[in-house]
């Protein structure tokens, strides 16, 4: 049986607990989620969701609890993990704010790309959008986007998954997706069935 984990620092974590529930449900998969804040809890996962917030404080309270360095090296040793806006933010190499540029904020630093926070600007903080993400069989999906970041530069490796206005806006290497897009505020319940998957995969 599948343990998935929602990271519970801050961000939507409920409603990421609920639609990784459907997926399981709707995919027949055994399994469950849990919401998890300590080091013991992350060392006994099989998937990880770093859920959209401030990624800031995320950062800032994952390093307090030294959880950044579990996260890292579980992710290091194949877990594979959703990084939701925040959460993308937060798996990053550099993470630059479109306002007021580099910003000093702690990163997980495994996945080869830069951020641009905010980087839909302050007129559209929030809006939705239809995208698809055809290389992972999701042609069609809304995404909900909330003061989101984009993927401004990629590294070696980094598969570009959607993009939205030229921007890219989701990205996968081997075990990490990272989306700008709130999945868990939608109905459809496709990516998180799509990161299900993932995660059964890493286990065979
Ligand atoms: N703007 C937030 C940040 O930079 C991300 C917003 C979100 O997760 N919805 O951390």
């Amino acid at each position: 049986s599948l343990t998935v984990g929602v990271l519970a620092i801050q961000g939507d974590v409920h409603e990421n607990i609920t639609s990784t529930q459907r997926a399981i449900k709707e995919l027949g998969v055994e399994g469950s989620v849990i919401s998890v804040k300590t080091s013991e809890e992350i060392s006994k996962l099989d998937g990880l969701i770093i859920p959209g917030g401030e990624s800031t404080t995320i950062g800032q309270l994952s390093l307090v609890n030294s959880l950044l360095k579990i996260i890292k090296e579980k992710i290091e040793q194949g877990m594979p993990v959703l990084g939701i806006c925040a959460g993308m933010i937060m798996l990053s190499k550099t993470a630059n704010d479109r306002v007021v540029g580099k910003t000093d904020q702690p990163l997980l630093d495994l996945l080869d790309i830069n951020l641009e926070r905010n980087s839909f600007g302050r007129q559209k903080e929030s809006f939705e959008a239809n995208i698809s993400m055809n290389s992972i069989n999701i042609p069609k999906f809304n995404g909900v986007f909330i003061r989101a970041p984009s993927v401004s530069d990629t590294g070696s490796g980094v598969e570009v998954l959607a993009k939205f206005n030229e921007k890219i806006i989701a990205v996968k290497k081997g075990n990490m997706l990272g989306v700008s897009f709130h999945p868990e505020l939608t109905e459809d319940v496709s990516l998180h069935k799509y990161f299900i998957n993932l995660i059964k995969k890493s286990r065979n």
